[in-house]
This record gives structure tokens, C-alpha cells and sequence, in this order.
């Protein structure tokens, strides 16, 4: 993640401001709404102490408290942190949630430290933002390198400040500590909505539908499951080792016992599957292309490639902004991210709207609510896209930017 994706999102939310005539709000929509810079001692094993540095940043709270990750990574910066923070107001405006959007990070390597370390660096961490999130100013959730034992020190760091259990202080949360049902899977299965959506406009069935997807992590492997148990002919994935193909569609749950006993994808060998490479993965004839690991992943250098039909943002910034044109005047059709990926924080809704009303909805609830609230982003988007005659991606934005406008005027000025 770098510069360029805060100059792409600036980029769309221009297009996005130019669609519905109000570009003069750009300037306020492109800064965020407070910038927090914090320094802390952690004690480590060895008896010494090591300063670290970690960010919290709120984009807006004109929609409600902000939303967003905490990342650890030793390339978190503030450019950086920044740019996902302004996503996730996007993210949020556009899927109805009443939130705004922010971001966090700790300039750290995880793998560097020992796990009670870690649990002292989370802590202190939440200590140093304390007066900065809450569940209803800004509430933290995974990201890069952070996870629900992660989410777990903070609500009972947060929550001895504070002097009361405050489990709505961050969502993704384990589940036996007021996690929510399905919110590992929340991102894929809203992908997956998304997909079968589209797909049935064609008159598609599952089994006539070719799925390449890049990235085997928590979304592409989760995705490629659900995929696969649907009946979708999952005909290539990969991860960081290799790229997996079978023109008949992969056997995912095989694959996925082989990741979990080696640790990668290289080396699973099955009557039919060839290894190619992630280039080749997205030059695939497919009818359906998702990106789930990384930004850029297509980009000017590859895009004249691209043969799918459909290309499904899992990912963050998975195409450039110039690849991007490039796919709509080739008529590919491409599902952006902030609306693609929009499951995982719609789930983190649903966790923190439990949380504060002290409720447990069962597996089949979440779903159900999920596939409502994306389902409704996506006719919103098509709609608009169509009358306007975008791209989704414009699309998107010009409506999400819209609502943090429309309710802007009503509050602040
Ligand atoms: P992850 O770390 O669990 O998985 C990333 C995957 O990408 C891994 O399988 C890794 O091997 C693979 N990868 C790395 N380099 C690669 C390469 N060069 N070619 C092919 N594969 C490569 O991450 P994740 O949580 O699955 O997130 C993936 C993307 O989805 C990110 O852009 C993230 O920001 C976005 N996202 C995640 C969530 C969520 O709920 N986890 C929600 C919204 C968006």
C-alpha cells in the first residue's frame, strides 16, 4: 500500500463528486477528520523497553462513530493509515451503516515479538488511544497482522479504564468473548452475494461459471470454499508459492487441507491441476476474476490480458486506477472494492449492534441480514451506474460521497 492509492481514491472520489455536481466538497470529503500520532514504551522479555510509534486516524464522523482496522506492520505509515481511513468512510457510507471511517497502526513486526510481548504492545497501545475510540466515537477491528485475540486485549484493556465490560469498543472479537457469528467469513460471503447476484441477471448457473481467484488467505480461501460448495467451478487459485489451475474446477476443500498441512499451495498435486503463476491466474479465460490478495495486482503492465468477464474486488485496490479505464472501455465489468469487500465491515455492524443491545443472532440471521444489506448496495450501485452511465466504481463513490454530503448539510454547518 503506498501514495498511489490515496492519489486513486482521491481520483475516484472526483469522478465520483463530478456525477452528482458536487465536486466543491471535495477537499472536505479528501481530509480527515483528526490525525493522532502516539508514542509508548512496552516492556520486553529480555527486562529492556522499546519505544513504538502507532496512529489512529478518523476520517469522518458525519455518519456516526468512525469504523476501521488496526493494522501492526513494520511499513505502517501515515500516508498510508490515512488512505484506508478515507476507504472506510466510503465503505461504510455507501453500505447505509450509521458510521463514519478510520483507521489505525502500529509500526511494528509481530513476528518479532513474543506473544506476551505483543499482548503489552496491544495494551499499551489501547491505553495511549483510549480517550480516542469508544463505542460510540470510533470503533477499532482486525487488520493486517491483527486478529480476535488482538480484539480481545483491547476490550478488556479498554473496558478496566473505563470501569465496565464495553465489548462495542472494537468488533471482530472471538466468539466466545461477544464475536459474532460468521464474521471470519463475512468479506466471502458478501463476495459471493455479490457474484450470484450478477450472475443471475445473465440467466448463469453456478456450474456453467468459471471462478479464478488470487489470493488463499481469510477471503480468497473462504471465498473459494463458498464457491465451491455452491457448485461453482472454481477453476484456478493461488497464494504467495504458486497458481493452481484445473479447467474443470479445483477440489477447495483438498486444497485447503494441503494449505493448512504445508502452509502453502505449492506442491498439491491432483489428476488435473497444472501449477501456473499469478499472471497467469489473471490472464485466465474465466468468467469471473477475483483479486483477494493484494493492491495493484492489475495494473497497466497486465491489464490488456485480462479476458474475464467479470472482475470482483475482494481485495483493497487490487487495480490501478489507469487499468481501471482500461477494463471499462474493453467492457469488462468491474464490482469495486468498497462495495465488494463491504461484508466484512457490514458484519462488524452486526457484531457491534449486538453488543449494545446485549443479543447473539444465530449463523443463519447474520447471513440473511448480510445479503439484505449488500444486495441493496449493489442495486443502488447498478442503478445509478446505468442512469448515469459510469462505471460502478464512479458509481459507488458518487453515492457514498452523496450521503456524507446530504447528512453534512443537516449537522455541520
Ligand atoms: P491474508 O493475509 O489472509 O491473505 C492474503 C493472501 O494473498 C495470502 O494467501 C497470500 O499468500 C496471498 N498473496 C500474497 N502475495 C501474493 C501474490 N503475489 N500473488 C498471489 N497471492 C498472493 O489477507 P486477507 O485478510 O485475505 O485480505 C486480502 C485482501 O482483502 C486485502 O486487500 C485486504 O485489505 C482485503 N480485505 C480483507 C477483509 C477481511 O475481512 N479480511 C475485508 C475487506 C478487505
Amino acid at each position: 500500500m503506498s501514495f498511489n492509492v490515496l492519489n486513486s481514491a482521491k481520483h475516484y472520489l472526483k469522478q465520483g463528486l463530478k456525477a452528482i455536481g458536487k465536486e466543491e466538497f471535495f477537499e472536505f470529503l479528501a481530509t480527515p477528520e483528526q490525525v493522532l500520532e502516539v508514542n509508548f514504551p512496552v516492556k520486553l522479555d529480555d527486562g529492556g523497553v522499546k519505544l513504538f510509534k502507532g496512529f489512529r486516524v478518523r476520517h469522518s464522523t458525519v455518519l456516526g462513530p468512525a469504523k476501521g482496522g488496526i493494522r501492526f506492520h513494520p511499513n505502517v505509515n501515515l500516508e498510508e493509515v490515512k488512505a484506508l481511513a478515507f476507504w472506510m468512510s466510503f465503505k461504510t457510507s455507501l453500505a447505509n451503516l450509521p458510521y463514519g471511517g478510520a483507521k489505525g497502526g502500529v509500526i511494528v513486526n509481530p513476528k518479532e515479538l513474543s506473544i506476551n510481548e505483543l499482548q503489552s504492545l496491544t495494551r499499551a497501545f489501547t491505553r495511549a488511544i483510549a480517550n480516542n475510540i469508544g463505542p460510540d466515537i470510533d470503533v477499532p477491528a482486525p487488520d493486517v497482522y491483527t486478529n480476535p485475540e488482538t480484539m480481545a486485549w483491547i476490550v478488556d484493556e479498554y473496558s478496566r479504564i473505563k470501569g465496565s465490560w464495553q465489548p462495542a469498543v472494537v468488533t471482530g472479537k472471538p466468539l466466545n468473548l461477544f464475536g459474532l457469528q460468521g464474521r471470519e467469513i463475512s468479506t466471502s460471503l458478501g463476495v459471493q452475494y455479490v457474484i450470484e447476484a450478477l450472475l443471475e441477471t445473465l440467466n448463469k448457473k453456478p456450474s456453467q461459471t468459471s471462478v479464478a481467484i488470487q489470493g488463499f488467505g481469510n477471503v480468497g480461501a473462504n471465498h473459494a470454499l463458498l464457491l465451491f460448495k455452491k457448485g461453482f467451478k472454481v477453476v484456478a487459485i493461488s497464494d504467495s508459492s504458486t497458481g493452481l489451475f484445473n479447467a474443470n474446477g479445483l477440489n477447495i476443500e483438498k486444497a485447503l487441507q494441503h494449505k493448512k498441512q504445508t502452509g502453502k499451495l505449492k506442491g498439491f498435486s491432483q489428476q488435473g491441476v497444472k501449477e501456473i503463476s499469478n499472471q497467469e491466474l489473471l490472464s485466465l479465460e474465466c468468467d469471473v476474476l477475483v483479486p483477494a490478495a493484494l493492491e495493484a495486482a492489475i495494473n497497466e503492465k497486465n491489464v490488456a490480458s485480462v479476458k474475464a468477464k467479470l472482475v470482483v474486488e475482494a481485495a483493497n485496490g487490487p487495480v490501478t486506477m489507469n487499468a481501471d479505464e482500461i477494463l471499462f472501455d474493453n467492457n469488462i465489468t468491474v464490482v469495486p472494492d468498497i462495495l465488494a469487500n463491504s461484508g466484512g465491515v457490514i458484519g462488524s455492524y452486526f457484531e457491534w449492534v449486538q453488543n449494545k443491545q446485549g443479543l447473539a443472532w444465530s449463523l443463519e440471521n447474520v447471513k440473511s441480514m448480510l445479503k439484505d444489506y449488500i444486495l441493496k448496495s449493489l442495486n443502488k450501485v447498478q442503478s445509478f451506474a446505468k442512469e448515469n452511465n459510469v462505471s460502478l466504481r464512479t458509481s459507488a463513490y458518487a453515492l457514498a460521497a452523496d450521503r456524507i454530503i446530504n447528512a453534512l448539510k443537516l449537522t455541520r454547518y
